[in-house]
Formats: structure tokens, C-alpha cells, sequence
């Protein structure tokens, strides 16, 4: 959050009229819908949500307890903004963007003070700038004029503002400058700073969005290979506690193949939160083998923290991630949870006395949730060139029910759907998300990818999956009522088949080394090793061998073993050629 510096410039100060939990009134406030206020003795910040004639209603970020009527309230008459800059990737911010290492710092501790303020990126930090343009080049909105070095991953683009007018460059010079320092001057008078401005609740200028036809690749085998999400998708992580919706998440941050990735933990517990922000940092990326924290902002605002910094974290994070947007790189951003998202809406509505909609959310719900997916995309810049942002939200309906308001809302919206499933993750299948619930509405668009990066017959090997899965979720049915050997030969083959699928395929094990991560190439061979199963193991059965003497052969268990094997394609060819000789040596 970019500091008040002109508060002086602002003459009317307000008064405290009452204080309840987040939210403030003040009488007397000269301001206007979504200034940034300071409020009471101590300077809280807070944000103007309501104005009724003398009366300004303020959500507060911070705890007001000690707070009374009487105390002052200034106005710094700015809209709630986030600084943009280097120095992002490799930060940690709370809801409202101030870092918690450097308030750490400030105050010794990791529970933050009230009133204390910090500015989203360092000012004196000096960054070594390399003109891309010349001296008398044009430039316009959104076109880069040089680059620095922001981490060991990410070039940083220093981008013409979009709300600049552009104009020829009439000075620019490489050297080690801080944020706040001139890098470029322009015929229209206008001056380049590293870092820019932009309020958090309106969307950074962007041309036309395409239809995204690249996957988001995961490295996990359930979501790439069955309901794959677009770069510039959105999808949604619905699921009881305890199903795996940080895991899931988790994974995500961790292996996907974004160029940035944007992490929101909103009001979860304090301590899911400090593992994640002990364990990050010690993370490689993957694609790299750098640190993972230098692509990564993550934005922690736990359940401990004020509820209204919870309401403002989500838009932090999702203009940060548009920033990126714009340099033209593929952001992921996770954001878990959703429902503490919707929670926090719902508590401030309540205490402003709103109309209450659906089970006491307020009536904004849905609207506020296709607001903030919508800002996902793969997008036409204004630069011309093309930037994709993703978005992942966790939902976590209370008892794991969706037909609860966020996780409907969230349904009409966003087009992958990873339904996890407490049954499942009760026993222990990981992810447990429910291949007969989810879905991703990106699979016909994504697969020619899919074919022209990994195997020309992907659609159709997973055509192939989804076949046997839903014919065994059929035939569970009459299992159930008359026992697996009452069944023909031929579906009791398919009821094994569809064990491997599930065991050897679908679950994944996050906590292993080497199964933790699965490229697509291995993804599209564990599928075809099963098949080759599925395949010699039918063509025994035509020839008359019993399905007992089938499921028998040694080589079958090796399936199990694929998600774990590090030399996976001599482990793969040898598991097939072993099952092709074995089933073939019984007839
Ligand atoms: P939630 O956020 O839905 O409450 P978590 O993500 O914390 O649930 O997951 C609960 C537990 O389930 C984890 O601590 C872990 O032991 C297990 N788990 C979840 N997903 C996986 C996975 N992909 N691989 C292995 N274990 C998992």
C-alpha cells in the first residue's frame, strides 16, 4: 500500500460518530467511495464503503478495539492502491500489501502492531536498469522502456503507465536507480519511475481477451490428464476440511508452468500459512531450479488477522498479478480461501446493516465473485503483445456442501471444477479429487496442445480412461447388491482395469519425492501402460484364459509402482513388454 504521503494537502479531518468491530462511521469527513482514510489516534487505515449525506462509512484493516467517538479521522484522498515494482516477486505482504518482514523488522515481532505502515516495495533498494529503448523512440502506454533483473527468474519490464498519453523519449540512460527515481523522460513531459501506482479495485487496462489454447501444466496427473485448466482459465477447488484444498493448491504454486505465481491465503489458519511461508522459500523451481519465492508473491492474510484486510487481499493480489499481466508473462494465481473471502464480505454487510441475500451473504455475492474471476484471461495487451492470468480459488463449504451460496456462485462462473471429495481423502486416494463430479470445460480447446506437445492420440487415450471409469462407477452398482463374482468375465477384467487407473494413475502422492511432480509425457505413458494392461489382458480373455489367471501375473502390480519410478521410461517400456509376454505365455 503506497503511503499517504500528502495527508496535509487534505484539510477537512472528520470525528469518529461509532465504532463496530471493522467498520467505522465518521461524521464531518470530506471523501469520496474508496478513499483511504486514517482513522483515530493511532492511524488505522481503513477505506470509505459508504457515504450518506454528513456520514462516511469506513471498513477498517486493522483491529479497532480501544478505538472511540470523538477521535479523528483524515482523508489522504487516494483510492486504495497497490505499489507496483520490482521487488514484488520474493515478497510476502498482508492484505493491504505491507510486507510482514520489513513490519517484522520494525516491530520486533511477528503480531503486527496497529497504525504502522510500510510501503509495498523498498524505496531505497537501487536496481540496475537497462534501457530497451532509445532516444527519440515512441513509445505508448503499456510499451516497455528497459528491464531489470528482479530476480534470478523474472526480468522485470519497466512499462509506460497505462494511464500515461506516450510520447518520444527524450532521455533514457542505463544505471542503478531507485523506484522513485526518473529513468525516462518523454515529449509529452511525462516522467518513467519503476514503480508504479493502481488501485486495487479496478482492472488494469487490457485489449481483448482470446480463447485460451494452452494448458496450465500442473504435474499432476489427475488434472492435466482428465480436466486440464487453461493458461488464462479459472477453476475452482471446492471441499470439506481436511480434503486436500491446500494441497491441492500448494501443488499448484509449487510445479505449474506459469511464469509468475501469485499466492493468497486468505483467513486460513495462522499456521497452514506459516507452513507455507517457512516451506517456500527452501523450495527450487522446478523449471529452473532456482528458488521457487523468486516467481512468487504471496499475500497471507490468516484468520487472525483483521477480517476487512481479508476483504482487500483478494484485490491486491489480483492486480499484482495483472502487473505481470502486462510484462507479458503467464501468471497462476491461487487463492485460498474463497469462502473466508466471502465470509468477510458477509460480516461487514451485516454490520452495516445491509440486506441480507442467500444464508446472510450479502445480496453483491455473486457479482463480487464474477468481478474478481473476470479479471482472469488470456488477454491482447495494450501493448500489443499477449499476457494470460489464471485463477484457482479454493472454496470450503461448511460440511462439505456445495449446494451452500460461494460454492454455487463459484460454479457458474469459473470452467474447471476440482471437487474434492472427503470419502476419497478419507481413504487416503490423493488428490482426492472425484473424477465423476469434476470437470474442465477447456478440453476440446487444449487438446490439439495436448497432441501436438505430448502424443497425437492423448484425447483419445483419455476418451479411453474416462470410458472405464464410468463404467465402473455403473457396475460398483451391482457389485454392491451381488458381489464382483456374480459379474461376466469381461467386467470383472474391467472392474481391475479401473483399479489401476484409480491407484496407479489417478492418485498422485504429493509428499514424495519423485511422485510429486508427474511431466506429461509420463502422465500420457502410466495411462498407456494400463491400457497395454487393459489391451493383452482382453485379448487372454478372448482366448479363454479365466480372468483369476489374468490379474495374476506379476508384472500388473508393477503399475503401481510407475508414479514413484525416477527413471520412469525404461521402468515403463520393461512393465509393458513384461505384461505383453507374461499375458501372452497363458494362451
Ligand atoms: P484442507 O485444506 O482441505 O483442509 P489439506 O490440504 O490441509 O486439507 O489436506 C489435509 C491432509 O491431507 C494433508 O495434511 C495431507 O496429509 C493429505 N493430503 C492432501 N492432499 C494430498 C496429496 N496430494 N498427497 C498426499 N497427501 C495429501
Amino acid at each position: 500500500m503506497s503511503q499517504a504521503e500528502d495527508i496535509e494537502s487534505v484539510d477537512e479531518d472528520g470525528v469518529i460518530e461509532s465504532v463496530s468491530g471493522p467498520v467505522v462511521t465518521a461524521t464531518d469527513l470530506d471523501a469520496r467511495m474508496n478513499d483511504v482514510v486514517y482513522v483515530g489516534d493511532e492511524g488505522l487505515m481503513g477505506e470509505v464503503i459508504e457515504i450518506e449525506g454528513n456520514l462516511t462509512t469506513i471498513q477498517v484493516y486493522e483491529e479497532t478495539s480501544g478505538v472511540g467517538p470523538g477521535e479523528p479521522v483524515q482523508n489522504t484522498g487516494e483510492p486504495l492502491s497497490v505499489d507496483l515494482g520490482p521487488g514484488m516477486m520474493d515478497s510476502i505482504y498482508d492484505g493491504v500489501q505491507r510486507p510482514l518482514d520489513v513490519l517484522e523488522d520494525k516491530m520486533g515481532t511477528a503480531f503486527l502492531d496497529r497504525g504502522v505502515d510500510a510501503p509495498g516495495i523498498d524505496l531505497e533498494k537501487q536496481w540496475e536498469f537497462e534501457p530497451t529503448v532509445e532516444e527519440g523512440d515512441a513509445v505508448e502506454p503499456g510499451d516497455a522502456v528497459g528491464v531489470v533483473e528482479e530476480t534470478v527468474t523474472i526480468d522485470h519490464k519497466v512499462m509506460v503507465p497505462p494511464d500515461y498519453e506516450g510520447g518520444e523519449v527524450t532521455s533514457i540512460e542505463s544505471g542503478e536507480f531507485t523506484v522513485e527515481e526518473t529513468v525516462a523522460e518523454l515529449s509529452s513531459g511525462e516522467e518513467i519511475q519503476m514503480h508504479q501506482e493502481w488501485p486495487v479495485r479496478e482492472a488494469r487496462p487490457a485489449g481483448d481477451k482470446e480463447t485460451p489454447t494452452e494448458p496450465l501444466v500442473t504435474g499432476q496427473r489427475v488434472q492435466d490428464g482428465l480436466f486440464p485448466l487453461a493458461k488464462g482459465g479459472t477453476a475452482a477447488i471446492p471441499g470439506p476440511f481436511g480434503s486436500g484444498k491446500t494441497v491441492t493448491q500448494q501443488q499448484l504454486a509449487k510445479w505449474s508452468d506459469a511464469d509468475i505465481v501469485v499466492y493468497i491465503g486468505c483467513g486460513e489458519r495462522g499456521n497452514e500459512m506459516t507452513e507455507v511461508i517457512e516451506d517456500f522459500p527452501e523450495l527450487p523451481d522446478p523449471q529452473t531450479g532456482n528458488p521457487l519465492m523468486a516467481r512468487t508473491c504471496l499475500i497471507a492474510n490468516t484468520s487472525n488477522m483483521p477480517v476487512a484486510a481479508r476483504e482487500s487481499c483478494i484485490y491486491t493480489g489480483i492486480t499484482i498479478a495483472e502487473y505481470y499481466r502486462d510484462m507479458g508473462y503467464d501468471v497462476a494465481l491461487m487463492a485460498d480461501s474463497t469462502s473466508r473471502w466471502a465470509e468477510a464480505m458477509r460480516e461487514i454487510s451485516s454490520r452495516l446493516e445491509e440486506m441480507p441475500g442467500e444464508e446472510g451473504y450479502p445480496a453483491y455475492l455473486a457479482a463480487a465473485l464474477s468481478e474478481f474471476y473476470e479479471r482472469a484471461g488470456k488477454f491482447q495487451l495494450i501493448n500489443g503483445g499477449e499476457g494470460s492470468i489464471s485463477v484457482v480459488g479454493a472454496v470450503s463449504p461448511p460440511g462439505g456442501d456445495f449446494s451452500e451460496p460461494v460454492t454455487q456462485n463459484t460454479l457458474r462462473i469459473v470452467k474447471t471444477f476440482w471437487a474434492l471429495d472427503a470419502d476419497l481423502a478419507e481413504r487416503r486416494h490423493f488428490p482426492s479429487i472425484n473424477w465423476n463430479e469434476s470437470y474442465s470445460l477447456y478440453k476440446d480447446q487444449l487438446d490439439p496442445w495436448w497432441e501436438s506437445n505430448v502424443a497425437g492420440d492423448w484425447a483419445e487415450t483419455r476418451q479411453w480412461a474416462v470410458d472405464v471409469l464410468d463404467e465402473e462407477d455403473e457396475l460398483q452398482e451391482i457389485v454392491q447388491l451381488v458381489g464382483k463374482d456374480a459379474l461376466p468375465e469381461d467386467q470383472q477384467l474391467t472392474l481391475e482395469v479401473a483399479r489401476y487407473l484409480r491407484e496407479a494413475w489417478l492418485q498422485q502422492n504429493a509428499l514424495h519425492d519423485v511422485d510429486t511432480y508427474c511431466e506429461p509425457e509420463k502422465t500420457y505413458r502410466m495411462l498407456g501402460a494400463i491400457k497395454t494392461f487393459n489391451d493383452e489382458a482382453f485379448d487372454a480373455l478372448e482366448a479363454g484364459v479365466p480372468p483369476e489367471e489374468i490379474t495374476d501375473v506379476d508384472a500388473a502390480p508393477q503399475l503401481n509402482r510407475m508414479g514413484t519410478a525416477e527413471e520412469w521410461d525404461e521402468f515403463i517400456d520393461e512393465i509393458e513388454n513384461d505384461l505383453k509376454e507374461q499375458l501372452r505365455a497363458l494362451y
